[in-house]
């Protein structure tokens, strides 16, 4: 298993590499907004554990390894995504998923994706679902906010 630091430099490598025909490792310094000396820190760990290969000119190319882990990472992503939109949380949804995609494991992730199927084939119970969620807020039921006075 990955650290979540360098699941998500994985992550974004593949997620880039979709768009583009070259990933150099400036472009996931940006996309991550890291500097390059820890890009270059994490593509030695991924290097070594054969998920790329780094190329002269500072040029990223994933191996059959790092293209299935680099897959799975961002479909985790995408479902969770999807998952905090479906139960309707106002939290910062990117941040949210950011956080919990590398604690969950793949039978929760499985299940919410049965979740999410379920609901895709059944939008009626999704309409009636959020017709709940907006009788329990106006009625102000909920989890009381132990951090707040
Ligand atoms: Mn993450």
């Amino acid at each position: 298993m990955l650290s979540p630091s360098l699941e998500d430099y994985l992550e974004e490598i593949y997620r880039f590499s979709l768009n583009h025909n070259v990933v150099r490792v400036s472009d996931i310094a940006t996309c991550l907004d890291v500097t390059m000396p820890s890009v270059n820190n994490a593509i030695r760990k991924l290097s070594s554990e054969n998920y790329l290969i780094y190329k002269k000119y500072k040029e990223l190319v994933l191996t059959e390894k790092g293209r299935r882990l680099g897959k799975f990472l961002v479909e985790r992503n995408r479902i969770l995504q999807n998952f905090l939109r479906v139960i309707d949380s106002k939290c910062d949804i990117k941040a949210e998923v950011e956080a919990m995609e590398h604690y969950l494991s793949l039978p929760t992730i499985r299940a919410i994706e049965n979740l999410l199927d379920f609901i895709e084939d059944n939008k009626e119970c999704h309409e009636k679902f959020i017709r709940h969620c907006r009788y329990r807020e106006k009625k102000g039921l909920g989890l009381v906010d132990g951090y707040q006075e």
